[in-house]
């Protein structure tokens, strides 16, 4: 795969300015090798790099897009609300309605707080956590990435729960001590830590289907039990829906599931492409953030009225358009015929789509946790990827992270991206 001359000429000056030349490291395509593309425009499935080269976009922003690129709706939604000015550093009417909507949505959030990442989201539910139980102790599971906040970037260790290794220099180990993980869906594992460590424990992270690791749905019975041995435990339990909110269905993976959680986290799709992160929870629990309470948490543009307007309006179309059964449907026929051209190319895959996300793995399934993950074909998967990108289609540049499709993609599209997929998984295992 070679990117065009533009893009390869930006990513030569990149690397002079920025490290590895880009500003987060999945950008840098490092886990299939080549160049990365620099992107010129989107418009609904498909961007357009700056060598004028197209592409079926499957990465849709790592998830925020649900609608596709320059959504009109969305677009003109922006447009407006930019005429009044960028951000006031007071509260608006926008940041009330968008609240107002996702509490109305999704099923366990009574309040929540705007933050302007993921990240942001995750790491101020910790500490919410932490100070309403008196304790210390994060638990997580293994594959699962809750942005790069020092107590998530803990290693798992072999076997039953153990206390994390930092995963990146730069993290004290004093932090990732108070981090245990353990293997996604399974509930002995979690059983044994929790027997272990319990009543240390402040709260449970999960994302509720992993989405950073591939795609891992959870097991029948393990969010069920997650839920139960975290409240006999008296440790809360936090969904991370930064991915699954808004994407798996209108009210997240908590409705989807049916199960209620005490904080949740969001980002990706409530901010339309814009920086917005987002955590809550019951109102007794948000109480505690200040001003309310006596947690600090803060931001000089969270709640960014842009930002909000463009959540809004995606949400707005969401709600009337419903179209989540129709995206599983569309996503499911993808993975589906991933999976059978691979079979006639001899090659062994298994994949799922969970709402509008969706995930193949080249090897035997069922891939249950991040070890399952781990095992796929890397060196078959760069190859089938270079094909694919030649031939205009862009997915995720590494086996470990979902996939995602819009209301934006269409028959055709999957139609077309089934027939590049064929020939470059018929190429890569010929070179093979
Ligand atoms: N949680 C989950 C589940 C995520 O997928 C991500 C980002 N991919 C994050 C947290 C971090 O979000 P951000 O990159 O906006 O900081």
């Amino acid at each position: 795969m070679s990117a065009g001359v533009r893009s390869r000429e930006l990513h030569r000056r990149a690397l002079g300015v920025s490290p590895g030349g880009v500003n987060s490291p999945v950008r840098a395509f490092g886990a299939v090798g080549g160049d990365p593309f620099f992107t010129a425009s989107g418009s609904g499935s498909r961007l357009k790099d700056v060598d004028g080269q197209e592409y079926i976009d499957y990465v849709l922003s790592w998830g925020p897009l649900i609608l596709g690129h320059a959504h009109p709706h969305v677009t003109a939604a922006v447009e407006k609300a930019l005429r009044k000015g960028t951000h006031f550093g007071t509260s608006t009417p926008e940041e009330v309605t968008l609240a107002e909507r996702i509490v109305e949505l999704v099923p366990s959030v009574e309040m929540l707080r705007f933050v302007n990442s993921g990240t942001e989201a995750t790491m101020s539910a910790i500490r919410l956590a932490r100070a309403a139980t008196g304790r210390d102790l994060i638990l997580k599971f293994e594959g699962c990435y809750h942005g790069h906040g020092d107590s998530f970037l803990a290693k798992a260790g072999s076997g039953l729960a153990t206390l994390g290794l930092p995963s990146s220099p730069g993290v004290p180990e004093d932090v990732t001590r108070l981090t245990l993980t353990v293997p996604f869906n399974d509930v002995d594992a979690l059983a044994a830590a929790m027997d272990r460590h319990g009543e240390k424990l402040a709260a449970a992270i999960v994302e509720p289907v992993v989405g950073n690791a591939g795609l891992i749905p959870p097991r029948p019975g393990f969010l069920e039990s997650l839920r139960e041995q975290t409240r006999r435990a008296g440790a809360l339990l936090i969904f991370d829906e930064v991915m699954t909110g808004f994407r798996v269905a209108l009210g997240g993976a908590q409705q989807r599931y049916g199960i209620a959680p005490d904080l949740t986290t969001l980002g990706k799709v409530i901010g339309a492409g814009f920086p917005v992160g987002a955590y809550g929870g019951s109102r007794e629990l948000m109480s505690q953030v200040a001003p309310a309470g006596s947690v600090y948490q803060a931001g000089t543009l969270s709640g960014n009225p842009v930002a909000m307007a463009a959540g809004l309006a995606q949400l707005e179309v969401l709600e009337r358009e419903d179209p989540y059964l129709h995206l599983e449907r569309r996503a499911g026929r993808l993975v589906e015929g991933i999976v059978a051209a691979a079979r006639r190319c001899g090659v062994t895959a298994t994949g799922t789509a969970v709402g509008s996300m969706w995930g193949v793995y080249f090897r035997e399934g069922p891939v249950e946790n991040f070890q399952d993950a781990l095992q796929v074909d890397r060196d078959l998967f760069s190859r089938y990827y270079k094909g694919c990108l030649e031939g205009g289609v862009f997915f995720a540049p590494s086996p470990f992270e979902a996939g995602f499709i819009s209301t934006a993609h269409s028959d055709a599209d999957i139609e077309e991206t089934l027939r590049v997929t064929e020939k470059s998984l018929a190429a890569a295992t010929a070179g093979g």
